[in-house]
C-alpha cells in the first residue's frame, strides 16, 4: 500500500525537522571543544622557535624541516605588556594568558589591586565538569603554572602558591617539584596527600596511576622537593619528559566531559636569560615533542579538539647576526649550566688558562679565537682563579661563560641584546576546533577568553 501524500509530507516534514535539528547540533559540535591543550612556551618569541626549527634542518639534514607548532594551519601574533609595564614578566603574562586581565608584574591572578582574586580559565571550566591537568618542566610552583591555580600578591609567595595547589581540585599536575615545606614543618605534599592526590616520582608509579585518580607527578631523580626537570640537552633515559608527562595527562584525564591542560616549557626563559642558544634549541624541540603527543590525540579526535600555542613574552632581546647554522645548532652539546659544572671543576683545580680554554672551546664548538679575544678571555679566566663566583643563575654569567655565551650565539646566527624580557609580540598557533579564531594580531588577555567560549559556547564571565 501506497503511503497518501499527507503521510509522505508529514514524514518528509519530520525528516527535515530532524536533518534540521542534526545540522543545528553538529554546528555547535563543531563549535566546542571538549578537549583543549594549552601550550605555552615560556620566553618563546618568534627567532626562539626559529632556533628550534633551525636546529631541526641541522639534525634531519632536510632544509624544509619544520617543527610541529609552525606546521599549524592557523599562525597569529600576542601582545604581551602587562597593566604597568611594557615589558612583562611571567607572573602578569600568565595572569592574562590564564585570566584574561592585565595585572600588574610579579602578581599571580589578581587584579592590580593585589587584593581583588581573579578567576582562571582552568576554575572556569573545571566547575562546568571539565577535568584539568597543569603541567610544566619548571617546578610547580613557579609562575607560570600558578597563574592557572593559584591567586597571589607576589609571584615569591611559592608556598602560598603550593598550599593552593594542595587545595586544588584539579586532576593531574605534573613536573618539578614544589615548596612543599614551612618553616613550622607543614609539607604542602603531605597536604596534597590528605586532600586526595596519588603522588608519584618515579616512571612506574606514573604509569601505575589510573584514571580516575588525581595524580602530582614527578620526575625520577628528585632529590628535593623544589627542581625543575633536567635541561633537555642533559636529560637522561630515566628522565621523564615533558612530552611523557603530556602523555599521560591524556590517559589519565580522557573522560566524557572533555579535558583542558596547559603544558609550559618554562626553561625556553631560562636559557633566553642565559643567552645560551643551543640550550634554547633543545628546550624548543622538548616543547614541540609535547605538543606532537598532542597532534597524535588532536588526529584521533578531530571534530572534539583544539590545541593552542603561544608564548607568555620573548626572553633575551634575540636579533639575526648573519644567517642560521643549522649544523652548529644541532651537533652535540649539554647544557650551558653543565659547562658551568665543568667549569667551576677547573676553578677547584687551579687548572691553567690552555687546559679551561680548550674545555670551553670543545664545549661551544668554537674556533680558534683571534688574538685579541685570547687576552679578554685570560683575563677572564684568571678572574675565576681570584675568586669570582660561577652561580647557576638565569641571568648575566661571570665574564669567561658570558664570552663564550657570545660566541655560540653569533657561530649560530644569533645575537641577544639583553639578559631579561623584551617587548616583541609572540606568535600563537592554533589547530582543531575553533582555531580560526586565534588568527590575526590581538591581546594576550583574549586567548583564555577565546579557549572558554570554544569550550563552553559562553563568554568567560
Ligand atoms: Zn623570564
Amino acid at each position: 500500500m501506497q503511503p497518501s501524500s499527507l503521510t509522505v509530507l508529514k514524514i518528509s516534514r519530520i525528516t527535515c525537522l530532524f536533518v534540521m535539528l542534526l545540522c543545528v547540533q553538529s554546528v555547535h559540535a563543531q563549535d566546542r571543544a571538549k578537549y583543549v591543550f594549552y601550550f605555552i612556551g615560556d620566553g618563546m618569541g618568534p627567532l626562539q622557535r626559529e632556533v628550534g626549527q633551525q636546529y631541526l634542518v641541522g639534525v634531519t639534514g632536510d632544509a624544509n624541516a619544520k617543527l610541529e607548532m609552525d606546521q599549524l594551519p592557523v599562525q597569529g601574533f600576542l601582545q604581551t605588556h602587562s597593566a604597568n609595564a611594557s615589558i612583562t614578566d611571567s607572573a602578569a603574562a600568565g595572569t592574562a594568558l590564564a585570566c584574561g586581565v592585565k595585572t600588574n608584574n610579579g602578581v599571580i591572578c589578581m587584579a592590580p589591586d593585589k587584593q581583588t582574586k581573579l578567576t582562571t580559565l582552568a576554575e572556569h571550566v573545571h566547575q562546568a565538569g571539565v577535568k584539568v591537568g597543569i603541567l610544566t618542566s619548571v617546578t610547580l610552583d613557579h609562575a607560570t603554572p600558578a597563574c592557572f591555580y593559584a591567586h597571589q600578591p607576589s609571584r615569591n609567595m611559592v608556598f602560598q602558591i603550593s598550599q593552593e595547589l594542595a587545595a586544588s581540585p584539579f586532576a593531574y599536575f605534573a613536573g618539578g617539584g614544589l615548596s612543599g615545606k614551612s618553616a613550622n614543618g607543614i609539607d604542602n605534599l603531605q597536604v596534597a596527600a590528605q586532600n586526595g592526590f596519588h603522588i608519584t616520582r618515579s616512571r612506574q608509579a606514573l604509569i601505575d596511576a589510573k584514571p580516575g585518580q588525581r595524580v602530582i607527578a614527578f620526575n625520577e631523580r628528585m632529590d628535593s622537593d623544589r627542581r625543575p626537570l633536567p635541561w633537555e640537552a642533559d636529560r637522561m633515559s630515566n628522565d621523564i619528559s615533558l612530552a611523557t608527562f603530556t602523555e599521560h595527562a591524556i590517559r589519565l584525564l580522557e573522560n566524557d566531559k572533555g579535558f583542558f591542560m596547559m603544558v609550559e616549557g618554562g626553561m625556553i626563559d631560562w636559557a633566553g636569560h642565559g643567552n645560551a642558544v643551543r640550550t634554547m634549541a633543545h628546550e624548543v624541540i622538548a616543547l614541540d615533542h609535547a605538543i606532537k603527543a598532542a597532534l597524535d590525540f588532536y588526529n584521533k579526535h578531530p571534530n572534539d579538539t583544539l590545541i593552542v600555542i603561544t608564548a607568555d613574552h620573548e626572553t633575551g632581546g634575540m636579533q639575526h647576526d648573519g644567517h642560521p647554522n643549522p649544523t652548529y645548532l644541532a651537533s652535540q652539546t649539554t647544557s650551558y649550566d653543565h659547562f658551568k659544572t665543568k667549569l667551576k671543576q677547573l676553578v677547584e683545580k687551579k687548572a691553567d688558562f690552555k687546559t679551561a680554554y680548550q674545555m670551553a672551546q670543545i664545549h661551544f664548538g668554537i674556533d680558534e679565537q683571534p688574538e685579541k679575544n685570547i687576552a679578554f678571555l685570560q683575563k677572564a679566566w684568571q678572574a675565576l682563579l681570584d675568586g669570582q663566583r660561577i652561580v647557576h643563575n638565569h641571568g648575566k654569567n661571570n665574564d669567561f661563560t658570558e664570552a663564550f655565551l657570545k660566541l655560540s650565539a653569533n657561530a649560530a646566527g644569533y645575537r641577544f641584546t639583553t639578559h631579561g624580557h623584551s617587548a616583541a609580540d609572540v606568535p600563537i598557533s592554533a589547530i582543531g576546533v575553533g582555531a580560526q579564531h586565534f588568527e590575526g594580531n590581538f591581546d594576550n588577555t583574549q586567548v583564555p577568553r577565546k579557549i572558554y567560549q570554544i569550550m563552553t559556547g559562553k563568554e568567560m564571565p
